[in-house]
């Protein structure tokens, strides 16, 4: 599998993005380029037909996000908007690889923006900073910096090339999925994977192998994709507590489940998805695009 194609906004090959960090603090520098600008609010983005709505005038710089230029040396900015939005998880299947990147990225800075309004240390009000790359405590001018919390999601393969899928109690009928959860303070990636794995599914996880990564702005996730193998596949149990099934398949065993409508994939979008995909060895169909 390539790497990329297990990416929702392609963080390993560049889609076409600088960042330019250097003109979040030279006001007059960015002014001076053509700009665009997307409208967020709340985990959601304007749309029109279906592709991300962008509009030229030119922002205001105090009171928008700059993201970065594009290879035509065009600024795209995010600010916060209301009216007519749609769910960033409903229309991300949609968007091309620099929309997705753009949107993503407009996303998980607004809604740091909107659940950061205080100092952390004096509890006075903060205001944007950075060219809304940050915030400022202007009572003890404290800079604060966006956070993005680190998530390990798993796809457990036995040494026949089985993967164990397990499904949430709460999840729609039939859909199953890889195992995740979040990366602990004092924790390393393969730390938390081994955790997880046996925490949820009871496997002892063997030979650990890193596959990719997506940004999952729901609200400030990062997933971190591995495969493990399971040391003794005959160990898988649910933990009944998070994890109400666990069921291994082989591929034709997937295949029979998938085209029956007995096992549900996951999202489209989502990481988990691209995962089962790259063992299974194709696209597949069916499940839902988001959610
Ligand atoms: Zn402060």
């Amino acid at each position: 599998m390539r790497r990329e194609d297990l990416l929702l906004a392609a963080t390993s090959v560049n889609p076409g993005l600088d960042r330019a960090a250097h003109l979040r603090i030279d006001l007059t520098a960015l002014a001076a380029y053509p700009s665009k600008t997307l409208e967020v609010a709340s985990g959601a983005v304007r749309t029109h037909d279906g592709l991300l709505h962008l509009t030229d005038a030119s922002p205001q710089l105090d009171a928008v996000i700059f993201l970065g230029l594009d290879t035509a040396g065009v600024a795209y900015f995010a600010k916060s908007g209301e009216g007519d939005f749609t769910s960033l998880r409903e229309v991300v299947s949609q968007f091309s690889a620099f929309e997705r990147l753009l949107a993503a990225h407009a996303v998980a800075l607004m809604n740091w923006h909107e659940s950061h309004p205080h100092c952390p240390r004096c509890g006075s009000p903060t205001v944007m900073s950075s060219a809304g790359n940050a915030r400022l405590c202007e009572k003890d001018q404290r800079e604060l910096y966006p956070r993005t919390d680190s998530a390990v999601i798993v796809l457990v393969k036995d040494v026949d090339d089985r993967i164990l899928l397990g499904r949430q109690a709460s999840w729609p009928e039939g859909r199953y999925s890889t195992f995740a959860g979040f990366v602990e303070p004092g924790e390393s990636f393969e730390s938390a994977v081994e955790r997880e794995v046996l925490e949820e599914c009871g496997i002892v996880s063997e030979q650990i192998n890193y596959l990719g990564s997506q940004p999952w702005p729901f609200p400030a996730s990062i997933m971190v994709a591995f495969e493990a193998i399971a040391k003794d596949p005959s160990q898988a149990l649910a933990d009944g507590v998070e994890i109400e099934r666990v069921e291994w398949f082989s591929r034709a065993q997937f295949k029979e489940a998938t085209d029956s409508g007995r096992l549900v994939l996951p999202p489209s979008i989502s990481i988990a998805r691209r995962m089962i995909e790259g063992w299974y060895g194709e696209v597949l169909t069916g499940g839902e695009a988001w959610r």
